[in-house]
């Protein structure tokens, strides 16, 4: 929710194109009837991708790309085998463990590649899962992507991200902004892949679009006091405040 009037307000303000990509790189966690949950939360608001509601790349069609990402990835780089459960990793950041143990890739070894920086970047898991990181990286270069506009939650991720897309020869010029999440009182974030917006109950309970667009926004501060706002004005929230692609060079 807070997503899409971050998307759809710095897009229209910046006179740029939205694309719908349905992100299953997860296939236990994804499943269909959150897709179609959030698709039609996005249309009663009136959020229209400019492709329409045919989503123009789906993950898990994209196996192809993503060998082939991880082809060049390892003529060029150190791509190693890795059978390290999460239990022995915990919950920081990898040690390198198997970076000189040469496994063999085979069924149950996921696969990482070493970087500069350390901490080097799971591509596929153990259960032959493509990773959120490889995936949005390799979808952010074949689509051309310019802009992306994601939860804060996310921003721990982008650096690595952004090296990886260097590591693939994509251009560092990319714009990556990082917006407030609405939280519930128990702090956990309202997850819109857990079918979760809170869209759905506001609806149900007679709320118009425009007045859950424009809770939203002030929920995150981008207007003082909640007032109904329709999807095709959330532009003039965003207007004056766009990053450049020039302005944030990384590499
Ligand atoms: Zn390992």
């Amino acid at each position: 929710m807070v997503n899409a009037i971050y998307v759809w307000g710095m897009a229209r303000a910046a006179g740029g194109r939205v694309l719908l990509r349905i992100e299953d790189h997860d296939r236990i966690r994804c499943r269909p009837e959150y897709e179609a949950a959030l698709l039609e939360d996005l249309a009663w608001l009136g959020f229209e991708p400019d492709e329409g509601l045919h989503p123009l790349l789906r993950q898990s069609d994209r196996s192809a790309a993503y060998e082939a990402a991880l082809a060049q990835l390892r003529a060029t780089h150190h791509v190693y085998a890795c059978d390290c459960s999460r239990t022995r990793i915990g919950g920081g950041i990898y040690d390198g463990f198997c970076r000189t143990r040469g496994l063999a890739d085979t069924p149950g070894r996921g696969v990482r590649v070493e970087m500069d920086e350390g901490g080097d970047l799971l591509l596929r898991d153990r259960d032959g899962n493509w990773t959120y990181q490889f995936a949005v990286t390799v979808d952010d270069m074949d689509q051309h992507i310019t802009h992306v506009i994601r939860g804060e939650d996310l921003a721990s991720s982008t650096e690595r991200q952004l090296q990886l897309r260097k590591m693939l020869g994509g251009s560092p010029a990319m714009v990556y902004v990082h917006h407030p999440l609405i939280y519930k009182p128990n702090g956990a974030k309202l997850s819109k892949s857990a079918g979760d917006s809170g869209v759905r109950d506001l609806r149900l309970a007679g709320v118009q679009a425009s007045e859950v667009i424009g809770r939203a926004a002030a929920a995150v501060g981008l207007i003082q006091a909640p007032r109904p706002i329709a999807a095709r004005d959330v532009k003039a929230l965003f207007e004056s405040r766009i990053p450049n692609p020039e302005s944030r060079i990384t590499g």
